[in-house]
């Protein structure tokens, strides 16, 4: 049996390196809290984001919600969501006490298409939600047109998208906010980790306080907060994996070029956005595969056999989120509502990607699907 290549691997900066980073945390004993190693990782993150303002979060998720909480939307009123996206996107406008509206998506970027988003608008509507699948940048412009004629605010979950930029521009600086997941397998991790990003400083300050158990002074408590701090290892791990994260990232353009060479001409087989050359710079974090029906196998097939052959890829993403169990009695209809999504959450997968995934292997996993020997 052939060795197994997962979906994705965890980049790890040198052993020594980050024993190195966390060395001092045994001297200071200030292990969370708004340390060093947090403010510090602020500040690098704001410059390699290109953001005016960063909090960092604990996890994705928690920045997710904190962003939509610091609002202070009325309960029960609406966002304008995309169903093709991770657990996490939906469950935070719910556990926030909002109502998902789900649009329907885009085919070429899998991302939240504005068109249907404005038509689903109405007057209980506060937010739109938009997610960069795979990286792939939305139509922000469009998107951001719609949010100023309705008055409504727009919070990006940028969790595939860390580091990209349009024309030069950050993409954390779209909307009213955006967040970003540093968990183990995104292409910058901090073990578990994220940050809320924004240009409004007295946004930021909310954000600040709802990490924090709502705490403002020492005998003041003024909002319903979390605990939803960084601390300092976690925060060391990002120091360390900054310094390294160029280099993973063309090594990850490398692996994406290979693909692109063995699949973009197979009949029955359309491949992500390719922004090689445009003025968009990707971080080539995903590599979603969409099966057509002139290709021989459905994407089950290739999944599994895939499988046999020791080859994790993902059905990413599979299940729609308005077809989770937890959402069954909201009245949701993805086929019906969300065609587009519902159509290709059953035919893609996403290949393995990470950086250092040998070109041999990526040949390999490229014969296994065609079926040509390389
Ligand atoms: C990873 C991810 C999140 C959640 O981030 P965590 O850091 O795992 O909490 C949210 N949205 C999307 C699209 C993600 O991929």
């Amino acid at each position: 049996m052939e060795k197994k290549i997962l979906v994705t691997r965890s980049s790890m900066p040198g052993f020594e390196e980050y024993v190195d980073e966390i060395r001092e945390l045994w001297d200071s004993r200030w292990l969370t809290n708004m340390g060093k190693k947090h403010n510090e990782l602020t500040e690098k993150l704001k410059e390699y984001l290109k953001v005016p303002g960063l909090e960092l979060m604990v996890n994705g998720h928690s920045a997710l919600e904190a962003a939509i909480q610091a609002f202070g939307f009325e309960k029960g009123s609406e966002v304008i969501t995309t169903p093709f996206t991770f657990a996490s996107t939906t469950h935070a406008i719910v556990r926030c006490g909002l109502k998902p509206v789900f649009a329907d998506i885009d085919p070429k970027t899998c991302c939240l298409d504005p068109t249907c988003a404005e038509s689903l608008i109405t007057d209980k509507t506060v937010a739109i939600l938009p997610v960069h699948v795979y990286g792939h940048i939305c139509d922000v412009d469009a998107i951001d047109a719609i949010a100023k004629k309705h008055g409504l605010k727009v919070i990006y979950d940028a969790a595939h998208a860390f580091g990209e930029t349009v024309d030069g521009r950050g993409v954390g600086s779209f909307g009213d906010a955006s967040i970003f997941s540093f968990h183990a397998t995104k292409v910058f991790h901090t073990i578990e980790g994220g940050c809320v990003c924004f240009s409004d400083p007295a946004y930021g300050k909310e954000i600040y306080y709802l990490k924090d158990f709502g705490i403002v002074d020492e005998e003041n408590v003024a909002r319903v907060g979390e605990n939803g701090k960084m601390n300092e290892f976690a925060a060391a791990m990002g120091l360390c994996n900054l310094r390294h994260l160029e280099g993973e990232i063309e090594s990850r353009a490398q692996v994406v070029k290979r693909y692109r060479q063995h699949l973009s001409s197979v009949p029955g087989i359309s491949l992500g956005m390719d922004y090689e050359g445009t003025n968009i710079k990707s971080n080539n974090a995903y590599f979603p595969a969409i099966f057509g029906d002139e290709f021989p196998m459905d994407r089950d097939e290739v999944h599994r056999i895939l499988g046999e052959n020791n080859i994790g890829a993902r059905k990413y993403f599979y299940p729609l989120t308005n077809s989770f169990d937890c959402y069954k009695d909201c009245g949701y209809d993805p086929k019906r509502d969300t065609p587009v999504a519902w159509d290709i959450s059953k035919r893609v997968l996403t290949l393995p990607l990470f950086a250092h995934l040998p070109l041999e292997d990526v040949d390999r996993i490229c014969s296994i699907i065609t079926g040509v020997k390389l």
